[in-house]
């Protein structure tokens, strides 16, 4: 019962890049079909996360979508994670409010 299929191509070794998927034909005929490969999602640029929003695509397949399929519309969209963007605006919201703070301390030493 099991029938075997072969490769179509003259490329005979089992790579990455010589996936098929076993179909069978209108006419029964069980065949192996040639698959491209998988693409992989875009990752946070400092936690190494994937990505959401944004589809996992071969490299050319991205050059065929708009700007608004390959990014989320936020600071940092496409690039970062929301909780990475989130820590970078906390991290830079306190250092603001540290400066704040030395420049009232260092105003009330100088009237003393
Ligand atoms: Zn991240």
């Amino acid at each position: 019962m099991a029938q075997r299929v072969t490769y179509r191509r003259r490329h005979s070794y089992n790579t990455k890049s010589n996936k098929i998927r076993v179909v069978k034909t209108p006419g029964g005929v069980l065949r192996a079909l040639h698959l491209k490969k998988r693409g992989t999602a875009p990752k946070c640029g400092d936690c190494g996360s994937a990505l959401a929003g944004i589809p996992a695509l071969r490299p050319r397949e991205y050059s065929r979508l708009t700007k608004s399929q390959k990014s989320v519309t936020r600071a940092y969209g496409g690039s970062r994670c929301v909780s990475c963007v989130r820590a970078r605006i906390v991290r830079a919201f306190l250092i603001e409010e540290q400066k704040i703070v030395k420049r009232v301390l260092k105003s009330q030493q100088a009237k003393k």
